[in-house]
């Protein structure tokens, strides 16, 4: 794909005032640009000092714009692929302002957004992974968020689906080969050798696909949802994991009717810790609402704090004594608030639980106990396994899909040449989407053409 002659530039720093502002271009017209502006072009990758003016035509000197560093990265040896240049200049609106508007003068024009990974992209410059990965790395918030994207922006999905695709375009040429050639020109079991190479690359597929959905997790973060009877102190945990007052805290029951959420980084993995409306059973009809939401977000939940508290009457004190119960899993916390009212002993305990952990909101007590096995808890749904994973819902949908053609393949009749062929391109388009490279066709020719085929 082309962009035509026309050059792009746009803020690469962040906005409002800074020290420093990068300015980047690309396009045809850098050098030119750079010329105009900076007096020259400065060798490639090395960044020099200069003095930035606008040229006003035969009307009088050239207008001076700030001093600063320019730096050029010839094309195909950038960003981009194209002439990249970049103006290092003081951080002010008026500064980049007018730069900007020199800019506009010599043809240049703003980008649009994402536009100078577009053309990375459209120059075979990163893959459609390493596009996401990038984005990834630029809203990380946390360490886990940061080093998946960096693996993946290392081209780690990239070179992992790309192999697969190798392997699925091999068995491919190989059953086309069938069609193409006689019996006698192919190698003998060689069917069983292509069915072997698709089994093989099935399973390898399966193992990636039950990652756990730790690779999404990361990216998004892991949802946690605080479930329990009213007033036991919800809000009160939220806000006390938050730092900060996020939900209202009162006596009275049910002040809780939607979700509040707060957004936490628990040992490097963002973490989405949600305040439900209390499960009781009378209710009003906005507190029924509230408390259906609350029903639907702890089973999508990847990990849900039962809380209970110590004046908590025993009928309601253990989670399936709620309302009506909610998915629980093995490795969901069970914890007790309140344990300044009524202290953890023989007599009092039992009905909460063995495994229960007692905290006080008011006081503290327990509660950095409580953070450590919260923090345990999320690292145990996050890390672990393969260190390739996938990061998105998209990624997912595509890997099933060329599984699922797999499989098919592998249940098709052997002399169903036709039907095996389908399969394989079937699972070939849905590993290109992954990517979003290649032409199926095209890189069959290429392999084709290395083929060596009986004589
Ligand atoms: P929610 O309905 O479950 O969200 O409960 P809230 O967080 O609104 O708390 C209900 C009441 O319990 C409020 O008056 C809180 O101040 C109180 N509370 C919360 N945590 C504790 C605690 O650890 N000890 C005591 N004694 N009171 C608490």
């Amino acid at each position: 794909m082309t962009h035509g002659d026309e050059t792009i530039f746009a803020l690469a720093s962040g906005k409002g005032r800074a020290g420093l502002s990068v300015i980047r271009l690309s396009g045809p017209a850098v050098k030119a640009a750079l010329r105009a502006l900076a007096g020259h072009v400065p060798p490639p990758r090395t960044a020099i000092l200069c003095t930035f003016s606008a040229p006003t035509g035969a009307a009088g000197p050239p207008l001076l714009l700030d001093r600063g560093l320019v730096l050029f990265f010839p094309h195909p040896r950038s960003f981009t692929g194209e002439d990249v240049g970049e103006l290092h200049v003081h951080g002010s609106p008026a500064v980049i302002d007018s730069v900007f508007q020199a800019l506009s003068a010599l043809g240049l024009r703003p980008a649009g957004p994402g536009e100078f990974t577009r053309r990375a992209f459209d120059h075979g410059k990163m893959d459609l992974t390493e596009v996401e990965a990038l984005a990834d790395l630029i809203a990380a918030e946390t360490e886990e968020q940061r080093a998946q994207a960096l693996r993946q922006m290392h081209g780690g999905l990239a070179t992992l689906y790309e192999a697969w695709r190798a392997r699925v375009l091999e068995a491919l040429a190989w059953v086309e080969a069938q069609i193409d050639f006689s019996e006698e020109d192919l190698p003998r079991d060689m069917m069983e050798h292509v069915q072997e190479t698709v089994r093989a690359l099935a399973r390898d597929m399966a193992v990636h696909l039950a990652d756990g959905q730790r690779g999404e997790r990361v990216r998004d973060g892991v949802s946690v949802v605080i479930l329990g009877p009213p007033n036991v102190g919800k809000s009160s945990l939220l806000n006390a994991l938050a730092r900060r007052d996020v939900a209202i805290v009162a006596a009275q029951s049910g002040t809780t009717r939607d979700i509040i959420e707060v957004h936490l980084d628990l040992g490097g993995v963002a973490v989405c810790v949600a305040d439900t409306a209390g499960l009781r059973d009378a209710a009003s009809e906005i507190e029924q609402e509230g408390m259906r939401r609350a029903r639907v977000r702890a089973d999508a939940a990847d990990l849900r704090i039962h809380l209970t508290s110590s004046d908590c009457p025993r009928s309601r004190a253990r989670p399936s004594a709620q309302a009506r119960p909610v998915a629980c899993a093995a490795h969901d916390l069970h914890v007790v608030n309140k344990a300044d009212l009524m202290p953890r002993a023989p007599g009092n305990a039992d009905h909460f639980g063995a495994g229960a952990l007692w905290i006080s909101v008011k006081t503290g007590e327990g509660m950095e106990t409580f953070i450590r096995a919260l923090t345990r808890a999320v690292a145990a749904l996050t890390k672990g396994g393969e260190s390739v994973v996938l990061t998105r819902a998209r990624h997912r949908h595509a890997v099933q899909d060329a599984l699922r053609a797999l499989n098919r393949f592998l249940e098709a009749p052997a002399q169903d040449v036709g039907l095996l062929a389908e399969e394989l391109r079937l699972a070939l388009r849905a590993l290109a989407r992954l990517t979003g490279r290649a032409d199926v066709e095209d890189v069959l020719d290429v392999i084709f053409s290395e083929f060596c085929i009986g004589k």
